[in-house]
């Protein structure tokens, strides 16, 4: 898991400009045997296993991250920028980036005030350059950055930039590995592009797919740090968690009472999620076409979009056991009926 976990970080993938990632979990897909992954239209990677094709779960975890993307290069040579996704601009002077060419750059900050009020407006990125004609060369307004932040891992924690969502897109990987052949129902596995910017990719990929039931995987927040920000019972280390609502969706009660009952007969520790801020792939894929019954299992993560993203070796390994348990079990004694 570090290894792929590894990899999986390392690879360039903002939201909208998810090519190297892309690559690399084609490459990771054909290692494991797996030929016939599609890419559609906007970007997302599709694999698809079993019949029939009238009864299929969609699983999907988002393969692109937050970045940030330059909007002005002055003639000093340094950088103006907007964030891509949900980011906290006090989390963000003196942050190393990288873009897609592997030039590194450093935010700085003007002086203010009051460090309260600081916005995106008083930051910009320095790549180094003496002059804006320097800089040109080196890059181009549109262009993107991400956190450098390759992955660390002390004990059973690993740390590194973009753990959302590459700890789900690893535990798709870790999942198809070990999926049997024979299956009660058709799935496909996702890779979604533009999560982070309003789960765009999979809102498209969800009418393609015309699903009967919907499964995102990603992080969500915990509760277990000093003086938390967030009011919530998840902690690491206790267990895949099993999502009952955030921003963007509330889960079908049949879906959750499902993944409750596997886990439960399967004796995998899991965790309930209620998370008031924030929204997922289950957002899009519950309200594709005429509606799809759709849950979310949730990877417990600290300081979710910052370089020192954290998640827990245990919780991914029980969060394989219970997604491979989920799909190796009848979802709908008779399909077609959503209640
Ligand atoms: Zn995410």
């Amino acid at each position: 898991m570090k290894e792929l976990l590894t990899r999986l970080t390392a690879a360039f993938g903002p939201a909208g400009r998810e090519e190297g990632i892309r690559a690399l979990l084609q490459r990771e897909l054909e290692n494991l045997g797996e030929s016939g992954a599609v890419v559609d239209d906007l970007g997302n990677l599709i694999v698809s296993r079993g019949e029939p094709a009238d009864r299929r779960i969609l699983v999907a975890a988002h393969m692109d991250g937050i970045g940030f993307m330059i909007t002005c290069i002055e003639e000093n040579g340094f950088l103006r920028f907007t964030p891509i996704g949900g980011i906290q601009v006090h989390s963000l002077p003196g942050t190393r980036l990288r873009f897609r060419g592997g030039i590194t750059g450093v935010i700085g900050q003007e002086k203010i005030k009051e460090q309260k009020d600081l916005e995106f407006s008083r930051l910009y990125i320095d790549i180094g350059a003496a002059s804006g004609k320097e800089a040109e060369q080196q890059v181009q307004i549109g262009d993107t950055a991400v956190f450098n932040a390759p992955l660390a891992a002390e004990g059973d924690r690993f740390i590194a930039g973009a753990l959302d969502d590459r700890a789900g897109c690893a535990l798709l990987l870790e999942t198809l590995k070990r999926l049997p052949s024979t299956l009660p129902q058709a799935v496909s596995f996702v890779f979604t592009v533009q999560e982070e910017v309003g789960l765009r990719g999979a809102q498209a990929v969800s009418y393609r797919i015309n699903p009967q039931f919907g499964l995102a995987v990603d992080v969500t927040r915990t509760g277990d740090t000093p003086e938390p920000q967030f009011k919530t019972p998840v902690s690491l280390g206790k267990g895949p968690a099993i999502k009952i609502k955030d921003n963007s969706v509330i889960c079908h009660p049949r879906v959750t009472a499902l993944m409750r009952r596997v886990a439960e007969e399967k004796n995998i520790p899991y965790q309930i999620e209620v998370l008031e801020q924030g929204g997922t792939d289950a957002g899009a894929i519950h309200l594709s076409r005429t509606g799809v019954p759709t849950g979310a299992l949730s990877i417990p993560c600290r300081y979710i979009h910052t370089p020192g993203e954290m998640v827990d070796r245990t919780d991914m390994e029980n969060g394989v056991s219970l997604l491979l348990a989920l799909l190796q079990t009848e979802w709908n004694g008779s399909w077609g009926r959503s209640w």
